[in-house]
């Protein structure tokens, strides 16, 4: 069994550690992490002033933030395709990934 409290805890500081190169990137965020990262998102693409680099970042925080949603809601680690658990030493290498490699390839 993983270390989910762990996992958590690490999943949120990466968020927050994004939230503040998003921040960085565009000043007008102030609450990058309250805000919808979806939404976000799909604003930027239309956005030209969006580097490729911030729409990663959000991407990534979005990722992450999913990984935190599905701990929270216990189905962590089950992989949405075929509901099959998810090797943990994947998880340990993406920790957000949501599919096994037999789904994944
Ligand atoms: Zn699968």
């Amino acid at each position: 069994m993983m270390d989910l409290v762990q996992l958590r805890q690490d999943l949120v500081e990466q968020l927050a550690e994004l939230g503040h190169r998003v921040d960085d990137f565009e000043h007008d965020l102030r609450e990058p992490l309250e805000a919808d990262f979806a939404e976000q998102a799909t604003q930027m693409e239309g956005s030209e002033v969006t580097s490729a680099l911030e729409h990663t970042a959000i991407l990534q925080a979005q990722q992450i933030k999913a990984a935190i949603d599905r701990i929270d809601a216990g189905s962590y680690g089950e992989c949405v395709n075929c509901g099959n658990q998810i090797n943990p030493e994947r998880l340990r290498v993406r920790p957000h990934a949501t599919r096994c490699v037999d789904c994944a390839a």
